[in-house]
């Protein structure tokens, strides 16, 4: 075919907690080629968890290669993919050597509660009430702040690298951008707004390194990476190696933002809900930042150049899919996680059980960072169906609290929930969720959203689409929606018990 004949593709790495994708999608949205590796979870200590660098690299390689080979083979050119975008894991931590680009310590993941004491320091720190207006999130174990603020304080390396003025920063998309654009050679040291809105170091209004944030965390001297635009035709430099050679990058989006996008959730009071390894509920609040008072996090929802930045309120919930790979790995209840659903709709109730799978404490709306995992009202009648059933409605619950918080933030009642991510691909999941929350849950058929979201950053960029309307009909074909089955008094006692179970979940050990 001549080139004006031939159809654009899109791609996107999705680099996530548990593992890395490549993903090319055709111009309505669907997936034709892609490719998905899992990496290693460290947890070296109870409360620690962490990422090595370079595997999280050499995933994301193994997934480009073997991913373009499978569109190769099905006739089309690399040249036909128009536009390459990136999505990652927000907050997880890496440093390297500025001068060798080697890393000086693993990644420290984002639920890692390493810095719990840290955190409890810096609370009684003068300044320590400004934070949340000035970046948008509260002090916890959960920014990257506190975790490059370990580093310095732990590792011996990290803060002779500082001493030598050689210490770079970044989060997961720095570090993959820069070693795909060349790494010691060239590499270009950038990062997005989505993703430095994360760290606690960004001024949530300007979008931009503040001075009072850097001192006030003592991070003076650490090379931070340069923040620009989400989709940016020129920012984001070409891949240098590899099957991929020369294809320039043009869209950037921290995971949550990125699946906020692929939703197409683009006008303000539209919301998504993604369900992976953490579970984290975004509602888009236009142009302006708000700052809630309920408990949630203000986050930059995308920031496309040429366009004014979009705002979000977020509800983050530590332990979602992970608390099922808790089931399989630890407790061994099941094989695989989609198994979860099934085990759970074999008993009509938990028979009284509630699960605070509070692993890395609680997160939004709670924000408990001494809560422990407890499972409360065990009895010789509990089955393995009663823990399964009540480990999916721990995330619902919370996701319950969450939205409530929201609809006191914004004023407006959510009547419908746009989900994705891995625990939504089972329907008992959703139909509990719904069942919980008391509105509409509506799932798509792709459920690649966070990868079709880095794609759309990237096609923007280059002028695929010019205009978010014209994104209306993407992935809309074969949604399916679970309406709640329960009233509003049902909803109400569980959710009381609930709300006991998590004041009796705090702080089991100091
Ligand atoms: P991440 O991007 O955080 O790595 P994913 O969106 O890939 O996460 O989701 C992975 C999580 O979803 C895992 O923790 C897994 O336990 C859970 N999961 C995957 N499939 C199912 C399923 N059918 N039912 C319930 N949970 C599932």
């Amino acid at each position: 075919l001549k080139n004006e004949e031939r159809e654009a593709f899109t791609a996107a790495i999705d680099q996530g907690t548990t593992s890395s994708r490549f993903l090319i999608f055709d111009g309505s949205g669907t997936p034709q080629a892609s490719h998905q590796v899992e990496f290693g979870q460290l947890y070296p200590h109870s409360g620690w968890i962490e990422h090595d660098p370079y595997e999280i690299l050499n995933s994301v390689n193994e997934c480009i290669e073997k991913a373009t080979r499978k569109f190769l083979d099905k006739g089309y050119e690399v040249g036909d993919i128009k536009a390459l975008g990136i999505t990652n894991q927000r907050e997880t931590t890496v440093v390297w050597d500025t001068e060798t680009g080697k890393p000086l310590y693993n990644a420290i993941v984002w639920p890692d509660t390493r810095t719990a004491k840290l955190v409890h320091e810096l609370r009684k720190k003068t300044g320590s009430e400004k934070l949340r207006r000035l970046c948008g999130l509260p002090l916890s174990t959960y920014p990257s702040s506190v975790k490059l603020m370990w580093m310095l304080r732990h590792v011996p390396a990290v803060q002779s690298a500082l001493r030598n003025d050689r210490l770079s920063f970044g989060t997961v998309d720095t570090w993959l951008l820069y070693n795909l654009t060349g790494g010691v050679k060239n590499g270009l040291h950038v990062t997005d707004p989505t993703n430095a809105s994360r760290t606690m170091f960004c001024n949530i209004d300007t979008l931009e390194y503040d001075d009072f944030l850097i001192d006030w965390f003592g991070v003076r001297g650490v090379k931070l990476p340069k923040i620009v635009p989400s989709s940016d035709p020129d920012a984001y430099g070409n891949i240098s190696d590899g099957v991929l050679a020369g294809t320039k990058i043009t869209g950037c989006l921290g995971d949550q933002s990125a699946a906020l996008v692929g939703q197409c959730a683009f006008t303000p009071g539209m919301a998504k809900n993604t369900y992976g390894t953490g579970c984290f509920l975004l509602y888009n609040t236009g142009y302006e930042p708000v700052i809630s008072e309920n408990g949630l996090l203000t986050t930059v929802a995308y920031a496309f150049k040429g366009f004014k930045p979009v705002y979000a309120l977020e509800g983050s919930i530590a332990v979602a899919g992970s608390a099922i790979k808790f089931l399989r790995d630890n407790l061994g209840l099941i094989k695989e996680s989609s198994e979860v659903g099934e085990l759970a709709a074999k008993v009509p109730d938990t028979g009284g059980v509630v699960f605070v799978t509070a692993f890395s404490g609680l997160f939004a709306p709670y924000w408990i960072d001494d809560a422990q995992g407890t499972i409360f009202g065990i009895t010789q009648y509990t089955t393995k169906e009663h823990i399964a059933r009540a480990t999916i409605e721990a995330t619902c619950y919370q996701a319950k609290a969450i939205l409530a918080a929201m609809e006191k933030d914004s004023g407006t009642a959510l009547h419908a929930l746009a989900v994705d991510g891995g625990m939504s691909n089972s329907d008992v999941c959703m139909q509990l969720q719904a069942d919980i929350m008391g509105i509409d849950v509506d799932r798509p058929q792709m459920r690649e959203t966070t990868a079709l979201g880095a794609a759309i950053a990237a096609g923007f960029a280059v002028n695929l689409w010019k205009e978010f309307d014209e994104l209306k009909g993407i992935n809309r074909d074969n949604r399916k929606t679970f309406s709640p089955m329960t009233d509003e008094g049902t909803r109400e006692k569980w959710f009381s018990l609930w709300s006991k179970a998590v004041e009796r979940s705090r702080g089991w050990v100091d």
